[in-house]
């Protein structure tokens, strides 16, 4: 292995550039070749290629985002441009790719793979923490110590008017943003697409703690856990009370990356690099009890993601 290309698609996650920092560094430390493509899948179908050296990845290590630029690619879910794409890194005789991004960007690495015979291997970049095969992602605990922040600052507020709060989080279906924003932020309710409101319960919930002198409450609700306006509305209907509702969008995906994340960037970059420097192909790096780790791409895909119900329970007893 002589030439690897790298590349980030799909959602951007604080912790790439780090992640792209490291695969440079250390490649060209084992003597390879690197180059850069930019935004994603598309830049391979419109020849977006570049020499990496140590200086292009100068003064990136705390900036989110990601300085190759990111896409979503739809044409590349057809062989034939899965193809096309190959056939631009054989034109730089480029034998490794690296591809930093979630899900759907090692979808399209495996097909590469087993359609074009391109050696690849996945580092998971994503603030949502949705890849069941890996405890954590890369941009995940940035993105809670984002979310973190606007807590601090709604209570501040919520507990001037004593008003019940709901902060919106992203995740899309996977609530582990949510959880551990709400358990790290001690919020009184977390809603998750895992488990479901229990809107009686929590509206006598809510009725207690009034009664108890506690007149501010924060509720964390993740993005896929159902109809947000919905939820408001019944407990207005059962409560009296009319909750605040935020919700915090974007500003999550962006960010310095904390040190969590590029401490785990860097260390899953060289196991990619490694991986690809074995001869080893279709595979995917993650963090299992604090070691890397690297799997097989359709078996990582396919393993079912479990909520980590143990936590839910302590969030929800330590809320009290
Ligand atoms: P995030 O979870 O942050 O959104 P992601 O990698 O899952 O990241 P997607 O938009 O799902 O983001 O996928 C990124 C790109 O990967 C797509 O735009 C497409 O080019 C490619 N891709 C997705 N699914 C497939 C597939 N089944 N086969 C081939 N390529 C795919």
């Amino acid at each position: 292995m002589k030439k690897i290309a790298i590349l980030t698609s799909g959602g951007d996650a604080p912790g790439m550039n780090a992640a792209i920092r490291a695969c440079v560094r250390y490649a060209i430390a084992k003597d390879v070749d690197v180059f850069g493509v930019e935004r994603g899948w598309q830049g391979l179908l419109d020849n977006k290629i570049s020499v990496m050296n140590s200086r292009s990845v100068s003064d990136i290590v705390h900036k989110g985002g990601t300085i190759l630029k990111t896409a979503r690619c739809p044409e590349f879910l057809k062989v034939e441009y899965q193809q096309k794409a190959a056939d631009t890194l054989s034109a730089y005789g480029i034998d490794g790719l690296i591809v930093i991004g979630g899900d759907g960007t090692f979808r399209g690495a495996k097909d590469i793979s087993d359609n074009c015979g391109i050696n690849v291997c996945g580092i998971p970049g994503t603030i949502d923490n949705d890849l069941a095969y890996t405890d954590f992602t890369i941009g995940f605990d940035t993105a809670v110590n984002t979310v973190l922040d606007a807590m601090n600052n709604l209570r501040d507020t919520m507990g001037s008017h004593d008003r019940v709060s709901l902060l919106e989080v992203m995740g899309r279906k996977c609530g582990d943003i949510a959880l551990y924003a709400a358990l790290a932020g001690g919020a009184e309710f977390c809603i998750t697409p895992e488990h479901p409101v229990d809107i009686e319960q929590m509206s006598k919930t809510l009725l207690k703690s009034r009664l108890r002198g506690k007149t501010s409450n924060m509720i964390v609700f993740a993005e896929g856990a159902g109809d947000r306006e919905e939820i408001c509305r019944q407990i207005k209907e059962k409560t009296g009370i009319s909750v605040k509702t935020t919700t915090l969008g974007y500003v999550q995906r962006g960010g310095a990356p904390s040190m969590v994340d590029r401490v785990l960037a860097a260390r899953m970059a060289v196991r990619a690099v490694d991986v690809l420097l074995e001869g080893k192909t279709n595979r995917v790096v993650g963090v299992n009890n604090n070691v890397i780790n690297d799997f097989d791409i359709s078996e990582a895909l396919a393993m079912p993601r479990e909520f980590d119900s143990e936590l839910y329970k302590v969030m929800n007893i330590l809320a009290r």
